[in-house]
């Protein structure tokens, strides 16, 4: 660069040196040439632009430096603010200013405290006054205020700084805390929500459980030891089954979120219900990490819901179900007798003379009796039907599925209501009293959904008024006809009990023929001689006897009669051989000792076993087919005969028939009927006799009217024939006649 200086412009170097070796030749003594001046001053020129040089490299890397100090000063994520003595900003760099809002410049000798939350400005002098007063480091949380009222958390370190011979001052820097807090404040709130008085649960996506609040802690009684690293599995009951909980996973999948009651164990054993959601914790890519569950104990409100359907549906005092429960179980009732095609009924109940209890003894004694009348009705009442309270002493009794048959059911229904009559006749101890009470029946079958619930309660109502006026303490009908008839067949049970003892009973004998043989037997008949009705049929007295037991002693005096007679016809050669058929009804074959009575009568009266015919339907013998087969072969054993009666019409099965120990079959006479003509039967009948030839048992007929009948059957290749082509049923002389008149 010197050379550069001196080759460029010489001449001002020239003229510089000239001049001062004029001023030095005066003073100094060794001459000196100007040529050695100009050297030197040219050497003193480059040494002064070197300096030169130094000082704007320095001047340069100063401004540098500075420039460097002043964008780190001012844009330092940090506020910085220097404060005077007197708390006014002096000095703020330029995120200070953007912090507070305001232009640096309109910030310098601004109080610093008027960018203080104004309730947090005591706390501000407090810091400032420790800070220019003390050397340490201090940091304060505090809530700074912008003048357009925005505020922010701001976090302040405040530092005294002393410069020598001036007035202290303070350095503050200040950061933006608001993100920090807000989400410290959310896990705060977190944390206090997870605290909640719901039980909560956070597992892993494999449902492992990490973490329980307290709350879930109580409802489980489970301690969070014993549930964390568990999965919640092994709280579950029993209430649901495993597609439940499948299905609970796969809407979990599905929509991240499930809610629904739920049933868990508790510790102690007692399981309770929970309203539980729960909901899926995914990541932003959507991957499922945590699963985090609320449980609300609902188990209360299960109980209080519970408690408002008692209410609403039973009656207080008896917890019997209400009028309105009754609606809706006879709505049931009368849709499922419209699809059994069984009967149902309702009796109304309505105590005698209850309100002068309640008047003179006052309800609370009134209601002792109500209750205590309930629990006798529930004795008399089966496990199916509905027993309730209409209100004061009027009760309801809904029975459903009885019989297919008006009659039957109505029997049904009077045989309970029988029952109630006498078990509410019973005494009653009342607070130290005796007391009696009876009670009137209304009642109304149902059947197939053809009337209201509102009309049939009131022909029950209309029936139990029938009952009162007939003097109470008794049972009536609604439809007269069914009354009718139950009286008849009240009436009748009674005749009943006194026909044998009476000697009412009588048997009718009808011959069974053989084509080539002739008269080869009889079927007894029974026969009632009512003293006001005449001759009763078996069909009008026989269920009768069924239903009510009568038909055991029944069966016992038609057994001995019987019996007695084939003794009798034994004693003459051309009765000798005769075969006396007896039929036998289902209650008194299924008595355990009914092979030990025939025997024991056999023998009684020394009648020839061999000479006994027993009838059988087969569904008395299918009802227990094996029982059946046992007690046949015991008689069996001894000679006595067996006939499978009615033949044709049960559930005949060829498998049973092949074992049973038969020794005929009788055609039912719903096939003879209208032979020949009906190819049906016809047919029926031919198949059947080609069975029994199979089977190796003999064939009878039963019902033939007509010769064209017999001459079809023996056709076909039937023998033996019973019916009024041949004779009725016809009492003993009567019979007798007859064989004197075919023997001659
Ligand atoms: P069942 O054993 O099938 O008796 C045959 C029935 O057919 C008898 O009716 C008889 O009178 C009737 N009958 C006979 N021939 C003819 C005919 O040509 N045409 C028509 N239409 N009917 C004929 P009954 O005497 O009225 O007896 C009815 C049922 O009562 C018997 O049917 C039997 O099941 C039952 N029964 C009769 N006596 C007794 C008995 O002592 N004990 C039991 N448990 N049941 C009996
Ligand atoms: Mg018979
Ligand atoms: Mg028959």
């Amino acid at each position: 660069m010197i050379r550069k200086i001196l080759r460029d412009d010489p001449a001002p170097l020239r003229d510089a040196a000239e001049s001062k070796l004029a001023k030095s030749s005066v003073a100094a003594a060794p001459a000196r040439t100007v040529e050695d001046l100009l050297h030197e001053l040219q050497v003193h020129q480059i040494e002064l632009e070197m300096q030169n040089e130094s000082l704007r490299q320095a001047q340069l890397s100063l401004e540098e430096s500075r420039d460097r100090y002043v964008d780190l000063y001012d844009f330092a994520p940090v506020g910085y603010i220097t404060l005077s003595r007197d708390a006014l900003i002096t000095e703020i760099n330029l995120t200070g200013a953007a912090l507070l809002g305001v232009e640096r410049r309109n910030l310098i000798n601004r109080r610093f405290a008027s960018f203080v939350a104004p309730e947090k400005r005591d706390d501000w002098y407090r810091y400032f006054a420790h800070a220019i007063a003390h050397d340490d480091n201090q940091e304060y949380s505090i809530s700074l205020q912008r003048d357009d009222g925005s505020r922010f958390h701001a976090r302040i370190n405040c530092q005294r700084q002393i410069r020598a011979g001036k007035p202290p001052t303070v350095r503050i820097a200040i950061t933006d805390e608001t993100d920090r807090s807000n989400a410290e404040e959310e896990l705060r709130i977190a944390a206090t929500a997870f605290e909640s008085h719901e039980g909560m649960i956070v597992t892993d996506a494999n449902g492992i459980i990490l973490r329980v609040n307290q709350a879930f802690v109580s409802q489980t009684g489970f301690s969070a030891d014993e549930l964390v690293g568990r999965t919640p599995e092994f709280l579950r009951s029993e209430r649901h089954d495993t597609i439940f909980y499948e299905q609970m996973w796969k809407t979990l999948r599905e929509n991240r979120s499930w809610q629904g009651e739920i049933w868990n164990r508790h510790k102690n054993g007692k399981v309770y219900a929970e309203w539980l959601t729960i909901s899926a914790v995914t990541t932003s890519a959507g991957q499922i990490t945590h699963y985090v569950g609320t449980f609300s104990d609902i188990t209360q409100n299960s109980e209080a819901a519970a408690e408002i359907h008692r209410l609403a549906y039973y009656d207080p005092l008896t917890q019997l179900p209400n009028r309105r429960l009754l609606h809706d179980r006879l709505n049931q009732a009368l849709t499922a007798s419209a699809r059994s095609g069984h009967y149902g009924a309702i009796l109304f109940l309505d105590l005698d003379n209850f309100k002068m209890l309640n008047d003179t003894r006052g309800h609370d004694v009134g209601d002792l009796l109500l209750i205590e009348v309930v629990r006798r009705l529930h004795t008399c009442t089966r496990a199916g039907d509905t027993l309730s309270r209409l209100g004061g002493d009027e009760f309801i009794v809904l029975l459903e599925d009885l019989s297919e048959r008006a009659e039957e059911a109505a029997a049904q229904v009077k045989q309970l209501s029988n029952k109630i009559i006498n078990i509410v006749e019973q005494p009653y101890h009342l607070k130290d009293r005796e007391y009696h009470c009876t009670v009137s029946i209304g009642i109304s079958l149902f059947y197939d959904n053809d009337e209201t619930i509102d009309a049939l309660l009131m022909h029950a109502d209309l029936a139990m008024y029938k009952a009162k006026n007939a003097g109470r303490n008794t049972t009536r009908f609604f439809d007269p006809e069914m009354q009718l008839a139950l009286d008849r067949r009240s009436t009748l049970e009674t005749c009943l009990r006194h026909a044998c003892a009476r000697e009412q009973l009588q048997l009718f004998y009808q011959p069974q023929i053989n084509s080539r043989r002739g008269i080869i037997g009889a079927e007894a008949l029974l026969r009632w001689r009512h003293p006001d009705r005449g001759l009763v049929q078996p069909h009008e007295f026989i269920p009768l006897a069924e239903e009510t037991g009568l038909i055991l002693p029944i069966a016992q005096w038609v057994l001995e009669t019987a019996c007695a007679q084939i003794k009798a016809w034994e004693a003459h050669h051309s009765t000798r051989d005769l075969c006396l058929a007896i039929n036998v009804s289902a209650l008194q074959f299924r008595q355990v000792d009914f092979t030990t009575r025939i025997k024991q009568t056999l023998e009684k009266i020394g009648a020839n076993p061999a000479r006994l015919k027993i009838e059988l339907t087969e569904s008395l013998v299918l009802d227990n087919v094996y029982d059946a087969i046992t007690k046949m072969q015991e008689l069996k054993a001894i000679g006595v005969e067996f006939s499978l009666d009615d033949f044709g019409t049960g559930h005949s099965s060829l498998s049973y028939l092949k074992q049973l120990p038969l020794n005929q079959l009788k055609i039912d006479r719903s096939f003879i009927r209208d032979l020949p003509v009906n190819s049906n039967d016809a047919a029926i009948v031919e198949a059947i006799i080609t069975l029994g030839r199979t089977f190796k048992l003999n064939i009878i007929a039963e019902g033939v009217e007509t010769e064209a009948q017999r001459d079809f059957l023996q056709h076909q290749g039937c023998h033996d024939f019973q019916g009024i082509l041949l004779s009725r049923p016809v009492p003993l002389d009567g019979f007798e006649r007859y064989l004197e008149l075919s023997y001659g």
